[in-house]
């Protein structure tokens, strides 16, 4: 009888010690996270593309920025539709991506600083933000924040230094820019190229070796129009969210990348 006791009290011990161990693992689990945020950041929006992005990120339940671009943003009732929808969503912050997005002549665009400030402030207009407006410039990799500032590696010193003023004047006018760590990378027809699996262990790599503008924090770069249901876009986004989620990376929002 006393041995039969003795068996249950071993075993009732055991049972606590296994959920002792098992609780001391799960609060380990998010802490690893935390040093391993990914945000999520989709360009030149609205447009095809967008409103698949807004389900999934419904769906899912993760944060995300739109850089938006306002003569975009105008161009259609649907489109508007889209801008109001997207900012009912508490989850997606609206960024400004300017009005024009330069007609994709940028060195014209950056020769003319109040053009650029004026261009940004458009943009605000049609897209309803107010300072302290969260900001991508058209075509440049380039960080104004009160913590840090980043130029475009890939303009030379010369051109980086010319351009140096509008990125100054527009984040004194009431922006924060930010640029990218990674780009999930598309062809001219809006097609993504690297596959799913290949961009995660990109992900994986760079987290191991790359240098981020902030430690531990990748903002990866995306465009609208990859989305589309010709390139089955709502499947390929729920897919690179899942897998991000299985490797246990959180998800921040633009506002706690400061
Ligand atoms: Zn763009």
């Amino acid at each position: 009888m006393a041995a039969c006791r003795d068996r249950k009290r071993i075993q009732r011990l055991m049972t606590f010690f296994r959920l002792v161990l098992a609780a001391m693992l799960m609060s380990a689990l998010p802490a690893h996270g935390a040093d391993r945020t990914i945000y999520l950041t989709f360009d030149d929006g609205p447009l095809n593309g967008t409103s698949n992005i807004l389900d999934v990120l419904a769906a899912e339940q993760v944060p995300a920025t739109l850089f938006m671009v306002g003569m975009h943003a105008e161009a259609s009732v649907s489109n508007k539709a889209l801008v109001r929808r997207a900012k009912a969503m508490p989850l997606v912050t609206i960024g400004n991506h300017s009005y024009s997005h330069a007609y994709n002549h940028y060195r014209h665009f950056y020769s003319d600083t109040e053009g650029v400030v004026a261009d940004m402030l458009m943009a605000n207009a049609v897209l309803g933000l107010k300072p302290a407006v969260h900001a991508r410039l058209p075509g440049r990799d380039v960080f104004r924040l009160p913590s840090m500032s980043k130029d475009d590696n890939s303009l030379g010193p010369a051109q980086a230094g010319r351009e140096d003023p509008d990125y100054e004047f527009v984040a004194a006018s009431g922006f924060y820019l930010y640029g990218w760590d990674h780009e999930w990378v598309h062809k001219d027809n809006g097609e993504p190229v690297q596959s799913v699996d290949h961009l995660v262990s990109e992900i994986d790599h760079l987290f191991g070796y790359g240098r981020f503008a902030k430690p531990g924090k990748l903002i990866l770069l995306m465009h609208d129009e990859m989305f589309q249901d010709s390139f089955d876009g709502k499947t390929q986004l729920t897919n690179l969210i899942t897998a991000l989620k299985l490797r246990r990376y959180a998800f921040g929002t633009i506002q706690s990348y400061d």
